[in-house]
Order: C-alpha cells, then sequence, then structure tokens
C-alpha cells in the first residue's frame, strides 16, 4: 500500500534526491480532500504536466484557475530548478485517467497504450502525484538544464521512495482522455548531452537510470548506456550525446566492429 508523504517526508525525499526546494506559504494544509470528500492515496504513478503559461507558481499553489480550485499540483517546477511544495494531499491535475493507460502505469508494463476513453476511466487526482512544470508549452519555450535536471531528480525520488521502476512515471498526455499535450517542449540539455526535444520516453530513460544510482550521483561523465529495441549506434549516438558526430567516437570507444547492437548490450558514450 502506497500511502502519500507526510509534507515532511516528501520534503526529505526531494532534498536527499538532490533537489533545491521551497515552501509556499500555507501548502502543508492545503489539498482538495476535504472540499470534495475524497481522501488522497493510495499513490500508484506521478503525472508530469507543463504548466501552458508564465509565473504560474501562485495559481498552481494557491488560486488556481476558473473552474478549477487549487491546488493545482503537489509541486511547482520553476525554470530555475526549484521546487516549490503547493500539496501534500490531493491536487487537481490529472483528471480523469483512461483505465488502459492508468493500468500500464500501476503495473509498469514496458509500454504505455495511447489513453482510451472507451476502456473507461479513473479520476488520476485520487491516485497520482503531479508536478506542474514551468513551460509555455507552445513548442518553442525551452526547458533550461538546471529545471530539466530538476525534473528528472523529483521523479526518481518518488520511485525510489516507493520502490516504483521508472513505468510509474507518466505525461498528462499519455493519461488524459481530454486530449492534454502536456508536458512538451525543447530542453536545452541534460548531463552531457545537447539540445534535444522533450519526450516521456528519453524522460523515463533518464529516471531509469538515475535510479541505478546512489540520490547523490550527477549525470554528465561518461557513463554507460544500455540498449533498447530498435536502438542503432547512429540513434544513440544523436540521442544521447545531442548529435551524430559522436558516433565514431562511440563506436571507437566500444572496438565495435561493426554497427550490430544486441537489446541489454552495455555501450560507454564519451565525454564532451
Ligand atoms: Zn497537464
Amino acid at each position: 500500500m502506497a500511502t502519500p508523504l507526510s509534507p515532511d517526508a516528501f520534503l526529505s525525499i526531494l532534498r536527499s534526491e538532490g533537489v533545491k526546494t521551497s515552501e509556499y506559504a500555507g501548502w502543508r494544509g492545503r489539498e482538495r480532500d476535504a472540499a470534495t470528500g475524497k481522501a488522497f492515496g493510495p499513490v500508484h504513478m506521478v503525472v508530469n504536466h507543463h504548466t501552458a503559461g508564465k509565473n504560474s507558481r501562485d495559481t498552481v499553489a494557491k488560486t488556481g484557475v476558473p473552474g478549477l480550485p487549487a491546488p493545482l499540483a503537489h509541486i511547482h517546477l520553476a525554470k530555475s530548478g526549484v521546487a516549490t511544495m503547493c500539496s501534500a494531499g490531493r491536487a487537481n491535475h490529472a483528471g480523469l485517467m483512461a483505465q488502459n493507460s492508468y493500468r500500464s502505469f500501476l503495473n509498469e508494463t514496458a509500454t504505455h497504450p495511447d489513453p482510451s476513453k472507451a476502456s473507461g476511466t479513473v479520476d488520476g487526482n485520487d491516485c497520482a502525484y503531479g508536478i506542474e512544470t514551468e513551460n509555455l508549452g507552445d513548442g518553442k519555450d525551452v526547458y533550461p538544464h538546471a529545471q530539466y535536471d530538476a525534473w528528472v531528480r523529483i521523479n526518481t525520488a518518488f520511485c525510489r521512495h516507493y520502490g516504483w521502476s521508472a513505468e510509474s512515471v507518466a505525461g498528462h498526455l499519455e493519461t488524459s482522455v481530454e486530449g492534454k499535450v502536456d508536458p512538451r517542449g525543447p530542453v536545452e540539455g541534460y548531463g552531457d548531452r545537447g539540445r534535444f526535444t522533450f519526450s516521456m520516453g528519453q524522460f523515463r530513460r533518464d529516471v531509469a537510470e538515475r535510479l541505478k544510482h546512489s540520490a547523490s550521483w550527477a549525470p554528465g561523465a561518461e557513463r554507460t548506456y544500455v540498449v533498447v529495441k530498435g536502438d542503432t549506434l547512429w540513434s544513440v549516438a544523436v540521442h544521447e550525446l545531442g548529435d551524430g558526430a559522436r558516433y565514431a567516437e562511440i563506436k571507437t570507444l566500444n572496438s565495435l566492429k561493426s554497427d550490430a547492437l544486441s537489446v541489454g548490450q552495455k555501450l560507454t558514450l564519451p565525454k564532451k
């Protein structure tokens, strides 16, 4: 049974994972449990969002939007990488989730189907932690390096605490039956990786990699990449290092005689 974190425990797991935190005034008592008569928990997953606005912290933590009272997430994540605590209880962020996608995160399956309303729905606010990450969501606004790094750390902190895999990490677009598109947009970089486009697949791989290390680990140095289905040496170079120019370097470093890779194979990626 995954019981929701107390406010103190919530802060503690984030700080242990190297996340800079800030406490929004009144956050420990701000929740939607009493108003809805529905208690938060048990918790089974994390749902990630972009705010689709600027200076959204007050909106997420306190004021809400017309028809949707705050808190609108448990954490607001600023461009600077600071996580502001908004609630440790029920929050209005996930809305209705499709049953089929809900089950895929609950059961941590390797793939996650597109949300199908026909499969039925569950109230995502019952069972999911929500993170609102500051970004316009216009496909142009960039997630800075520090923000993405903190985002990975926050999701990892939940997984580490509850013993979840990265397959418990969802994007709103993967669960919503209302056609949500968040999160999306360009990322400045992560570790040694240059600019790339946000995707939940990559994000989960980054959480999974972090989970293999201690909470004090920082990405960026020479590291090991585990080959997944569909990878080619070229795609690993492009996705892991940000461009294809490092292709030959990976090949040399690993003494590879051909481009053929097998699932599970470990590659050492060069330092930048
Ligand atoms: Zn959302």
